[in-house]
């Protein structure tokens, strides 16, 4: 007789053999130390080319010290929910801050982007009402509308007229969601089309805007700054800190109506710890210097710019993208592997990204550039991209 527990294992043993045996099998690399334009991975440094650190804020020294002076006078934990007494003072300046920073009344901060989505889908919409989303959202995105209990359907990847024909069919309310830069191919969605449709149907548009906030606008405000979008156009917008701001967490910005909703009735923000005050003085300090130190995303589109010409004089299947999402398009999770592996023996990292992350068919080296980085970094990874692909085409 085998015990509950050894059935268990039986069937979790099955899965991930055919997870292995799909080239889908993930493990986890073990970091030492901080990000930065070098990472000691495993027990060996590489130039690194897998951070969302685009401003290369994470380990920044101002940063630190923000985090460790409201050590010491908050301590670590915060100890309770936002509701209860968990929200401090270091809490509502970030938030006060956060919302003058992308030019709305108020902003609302969440322990996780992941989060963010899943609450606010919740509070906006539910049964009867719809939500449309972009094939290639975040998975976080298509959870919250799964979640949400309202009827869910995807339109075609940053295709407006396809979004206005799923708008034809009757709702109480419709709540469109998109990525603002799509996280695996970094492409811009069509905002200001998206916007139109969306405002032509009477729906409303909520961008996710973890990869543009600090990296996209003159002032680094985002995708929505990029296309000259307001709360008109955009009534909800959330964008993360734990890429291009260097710390955790994330917030959602627009109206005082709209986050006194969320604070009243957003599950994962009402019945969620909230996060160390420490982490939010860090916040405070990395948004000021995205804010003064705009040489970071002048350097940071200067490299972009370097890598994509070289790239394209190599031949290298880059994708149509302006952000500091740079992927290689190569088709079978195997070949992924194999180059991503490839590049390590070259000393760098750049990880392979593999379905369900991806379709089918478009697995693909997401590599990300970084303020971090400096030219030679851009030159050493393009040669060695260069001798990889040759040798393993
Ligand atoms: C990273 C990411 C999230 C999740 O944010 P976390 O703070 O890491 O949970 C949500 N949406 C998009 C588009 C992301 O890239």
């Amino acid at each position: 007789m085998s015990s509950a527990a050894q059935r268990l294992d039986g069937l979790l043993r099955g899965d991930l053999e055919a997870l292995h045996a799909r080239s889908l099998y993930r493990v986890r690399c073990l970091v030492d130390g901080p990000q930065g334009a070098e990472l000691l991975v495993d027990g060996r440094r590489y130039l690194n080319f897998s951070s969302n650190d685009y401003l290369g804020l994470a380990a920044h020294p101002v940063l630190r010290e923000a985090a460790r002076h409201a050590l010491h006078k908050y301590g670590v934990g915060s100890g309770a929910a936002h509701l209860i007494t968990g929200h401090t003072r270091a809490h509502a300046a970030l938030e006060e801050e956060l919302a003058a920073f992308v030019q709305r009344p108020r902003a609302l901060l969440f322990s996780s982007g992941y989060m963010a989505n899943i609450g606010l889908a919740g509070v906006l919409v539910s049964r009867g009402d719809c939500i449309l989303e972009d094939r290639l959202n975040h998975a976080s995105l298509l959870d919250a509308g799964l979640l949400s209990g309202a009827r869910f359907s995807r339109y075609a990847h940053a295709d407006p007229a396809a979004l206005r024909e799923r708008l034809t069919r009757p709702a109480k309310r419709t709540l469109v969601m998109t990525d603002g830069v799509f996280s695996m191919d970094g492409a811009l969605a069509p905002l200001p089309a998206l916007a139109r449709t969306a405002e032509a149907a009477g729906a409303f548009l909520m961008v996710d805007d973890a990869h543009g906030v600090g990296v996209f606008g003159d002032h680094g405000r985002g995708s929505l700054e990029h296309f000259a979008l307001g709360m008109a156009e955009v009534p909800v917008l959330m964008g993360t800190l734990g890429k291009a701001l260097g710390t955790f967490g994330a917030f959602v910005a627009g109206s005082d109506a709209l986050i006194e909703s969320l604070i009243q009735r957003a599950r994962t923000y009402i019945y969620t710890t909230a996060p160390p005050a420490c982490l939010a003085e860090a916040t405070r300090a990395a948004l000021k210097l995205v804010q003064v130190e705009s040489w970071r995303r002048e350097h940071l589109f200067r490299l972009i710019q370097r890598f994509r010409s070289g790239a394209a004089a190599l031949g290298l299947p880059i994708m149509d993208s302006i952000s500091a999402i740079q992927p290689l398009l190569l088709g079978e999770a195997r070949k992924a592997l194999l180059i991503s592996d490839k590049l390590r023996e070259h000393g760098i990292f750049a990880p392979a990204i593999r379905p369900p992350t991806v379709p089918i068919g478009h697995a693909r080296m997401r590599i990300t550039l970084t303020a971090a980085h400096r030219e030679e970094h851009i030159d050493r990874l393009l040669a060695a991209l260069a001798q990889v692909i040759q040798d393993n085409s």
